[in-house]
């Protein structure tokens, strides 16, 4: 805490599911962060596009730990610190299941679905 309370916007997400995850994300690596229109965009997400998305806000002091957890996000696993073997390869790292149903089965059940990067072989955390 500088006392510099300037927030910098540093991503946009078309749905609030998404905005939660990397929100979630940020926030377990002690970045503080808000989102903007999130209620919004819940209570109507065809305004989604014409009001520009959910917006992630972070302390601009922040802003290059969160835009490098940002790019860590895009290439593993959301919910990783204990990632799944694929059962049919063997490989470590599969990537969750980032299809628009997949982001929110995954928000609303406690099973994580994956998809295997190597085989392509999809299956439940
Ligand atoms: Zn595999």
């Amino acid at each position: 805490m500088t006392g510099d309370t300037t927030f910098t916007r540093i991503a946009e997400f078309p749905y609030s599911a998404e905005a939660q995850i990397v929100k979630g994300k940020l926030e377990s690596a002690g970045i503080e962060t808000f989102l903007r229109d999130a209620v919004t965009i819940d209570s109507d997400p065809l305004l989604s596009h014409a009001i520009g998305g959910v917006k992630l806000f972070v302390r601009t002091d922040d802003v290059p730990r969160a835009l490098a957890i940002l790019a860590e996000v895009h290439l593993f696993p959301v919910e990783d610190t204990a990632a799944p073997f694929c059962p049919q390869c063997g490989d470590r790292y599969p990537i969750p299941d980032e299809t628009p149903t997949g982001i929110l089965r995954r928000l609303f059940s406690s099973v994580t679905r994956y998809q295997c990067p190597k085989c392509g072989k999809k299956f439940k955390a």
